[in-house]
């Protein structure tokens, strides 16, 4: 379904940018599987698509920092000669009560989930615009659509995710360029492997499904927004959620 598509998947090391990464290879498409600090786990993910048959490399970068993001993604398209579809998936977590929450935790946030969206958006645009094509996807949250307590900069950056989304997919739309984000809930993966059993079973009593959702479950909704068929799609927020948001 991807055949020849090349792809960059930004923390694809582990979790939901694992699996994404993963099923793009196996529909055909060559991935780039970014990470930060786990290279290790990177080039795990690399041999897994290789052993599928599929094409993959892992580059690390930091997407928070903007010099270091336009340098990994100019160095990509030098490469393979174009980008046709790009995932921003690289997220991290910092929670605590606004009336604790320090400055740190608030700008590390900010920093990788928002600021790393526009640094990959921005050094992309220009070459998408240039080959008249491309998809972008970006993981937002269902944090960003309700709130939730403990999560101020975390639903700041994920809400902000979404305006940005929609901001480039109407500058994009008559270029063949689209833009969407995807909504998951409560999805198993290191991140919310730390949460207590009380904010566990909390969550769960907030899904009407009764499931928490896996990472195949966001990465097939990626795949189907990266493909053709969803062509006629942009500036759509999808909720992968099991029904929370609804
Ligand atoms: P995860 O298991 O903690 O994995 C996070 C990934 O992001 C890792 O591959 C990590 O790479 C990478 N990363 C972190 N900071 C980075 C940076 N500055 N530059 C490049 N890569 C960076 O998290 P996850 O649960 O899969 O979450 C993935 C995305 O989904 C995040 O945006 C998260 O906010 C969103 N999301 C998750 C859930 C959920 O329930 N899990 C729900 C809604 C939305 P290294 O290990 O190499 O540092």
């Amino acid at each position: 379904m991807l055949d020849g598509k090349i792809a960059v998947v930004t923390g694809a090391s582990r979790g939901i940018g694992r699996a994404v990464a993963l099923r793009l290879g196996l529909e055909g498409a060559t991935v780039i599987v970014n990470y930060n600090g786990s290279e290790e786990k990177a080039l795990q993910v690399v041999k897994e698509i290789e052993e599928n048959g599929g094409k993959a490399e892992a580059i690390a970068c930091n997407v928070s920092d903007y010099e270091a993001s336009g340098a990994f993604l100019d160095g990509v398209i030098k490469k393979y000669g174009k980008l046709d579809i790009l995932v921003n998936n690289a997220g991290i977590t910092r929670d605590n009560l606004l009336m604790k929450m320090s400055e740190d935790e608030f700008d590390a946030v900010i920093s990788t989930n928002l600021k790393g969206v526009f640094n990959c958006m921005k050094h992309v645009s220009r070459q998408m615009i240039k080959q008249k094509g491309g998809r972008i996807i970006n993981i937002s949250s269902v944090s960003g659509i309700l709130g939730n307590a403990g999560q101020a900069n975390y639903c700041a950056a994920k809400a902000g995710v979404i305006g940005m989304t929609k901001s480039f997919a109407r500058e994009a739309a008559t270029r063949g360029i689209t833009v969407n984000a995807i909504a998951p809930g409560y999805i198993q993966t290191d991140m919310t492997d730390v949460l207590s059993d009380s904010v566990k079973e909390a969550s769960l009593d907030q899904i009407p499904m009764k499931r928490f959702g896996t990472p195949e479950d966001v990465a097939d909704a990626a795949v189907f927004l990266a493909s053709d068929q969803a062509g006629y799609i942009t500036g759509q927020v999808i909720s992968v959620d099991g029904g929370m948001a609804m």
